[in-house]
């Protein structure tokens, strides 16, 4: 893993009715990003409010060159508004951060420095998370699931404070389905991450922006963004139905032969082993159907089949110069240097 070069990092914040944490955030982010070294920006993307958010925003950027307001004419949802922030951001570092002060900005550095260090992904682990067991439950057994089938093993994937390199934000925008869950895009693209330990505080204004039924969708934004095998399950349920009613039909033949005809209700249950056969093969065609429909589902999300991070290539050699000496015709040799960058 080589150092990464950093000349500016962009702070990308969704925001949703948050008019009270606002002027907080900004200085504290704006003092959190003045101990950088680097050049920064902090977008501010406004996703609908309904509150004076907007307007506070557009302020915040009239005062200070470093903020940029995003304003999205209506209410897209978190991932979608980070999306648009990240059209419009140009850091060599990304980070994300929630607005309501729940993941303090005074972590940014820290990102910052490991991002330095060659990591595509920073991503965060929160310390005595202030949310409800309701919250937390899902949570976990979202990670868990994650890490099973993607192989990736993150702690938290709730947490949106987040370090990302600017070929991870490139392939992320190349992707255009609508719903997302950015920090599993990402770790589809990612080559090196880690994970450090930040604070997280209570939700001092306002309350979650998610309910129940907004916490539903995510997870199945959630699901389908990472894997479609939820429609291959249908044809594994399938065959394994179809395989017990043939082992029931087997078991009662032998029953019906060792024990005679009255027994087994007078073919009551091989009823039920040839409702098994049929309910098994009716999960093998959904199945079936499930595949052709994930094929379809992933051309209509039409992701990039691959993002190239960065061309390597050594300059062609320049034809070499013929030279005439003495009657007798050489060719120079013309060495290239190893390893010209060009970035893709
Ligand atoms: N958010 C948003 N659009 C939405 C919902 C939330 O931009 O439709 C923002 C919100 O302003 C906050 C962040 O996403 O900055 C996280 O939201 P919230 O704190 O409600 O989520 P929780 O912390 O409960 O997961
Ligand atoms: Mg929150």
């Amino acid at each position: 893993m080589k150092p990464y070069p950093i000349h500016c990092v962009s702070i990308v914040i969704p925001v949703y009715n948050e008019q009270e944490s606002l002027p907080e955030l900004l200085r504290r982010t704006t003092a959190a990003c003045k101990q950088l070294a680097y050049e920064y920006e902090i977008i501010l993307v406004d996703d609908g409010s309904r509150d004076k958010s907007a307007q506070l925003l557009e302020d915040a950027a009239e005062d200070d060159s470093n903020v940029v307001a995003v304003i999205l004419n209506r209410n897209y949802g978190q991932h979608a508004a980070i999306m648009a922030g990240f059209e419009q951001c140009r850091g060599d570092v990304v980070i994300t951060l929630d607005a309501d002060l729940q993941n303090p900005p005074e972590e940014i550095p820290r990102l910052v420095e490991q991002a330095a260090l060659g990591y595509d992904v920073v991503a965060t682990v929160r310390n005595n998370r202030q949310d409800s067991a309701f919250r937390r439950w899902p949570s976990r057994l979202i990670n868990l699931a994650v890490q099973r089938s993607t192989g990736v093993a993150m702690t938290d994937y709730g947490c949106m404070l987040r370090a990302y390199r600017r070929t991870i934000v490139d392939a992320m925008l190349a992707c255009r389905e609508r719903s997302t869950f950015i920090p599993i895009l990402a770790n589809g693209f990612a080559r090196h991450t880690t994970e450090i330990l930040v604070h997280h505080a209570e939700r001092e204004h306002g309350e979650s922006k998610y309910s129940a039924m907004r916490l539903i969708s995510l997870m199945f934004d959630l699901l389908t963004c990472m894997t479609t095998t939820p429609l291959r399950l249908l044809s594994i349920v399938g065959f394994g139905l179809a395989g017990l009613g043939v082992l029931f039909a087997f078991a009662l033949i032998v029953l019906r032969l060792a024990f005679g005809a009255q027994w087994a209700g007078d073919g009551m249950f091989v009823l039920f082993a040839v409702l098994f056969v049929f309910t098994g093969g009716q999960f093998i065609g959904m199945g079936l159907l499930g595949e052709y429909l994930g094929r379809m589902y992933s051309d209509v999300r039409a992701r990039p089949r691959f993002f190239i991070e960065k061309v390597l290539r050594n300059q062609p050699a320049a034809p070499a110069p013929v030279v005439v000496v003495d009657g007798l015709v050489s060719s120079r040799t013309t060495t290239t240097s190893p390893s010209d960058q060009v970035a893709s």
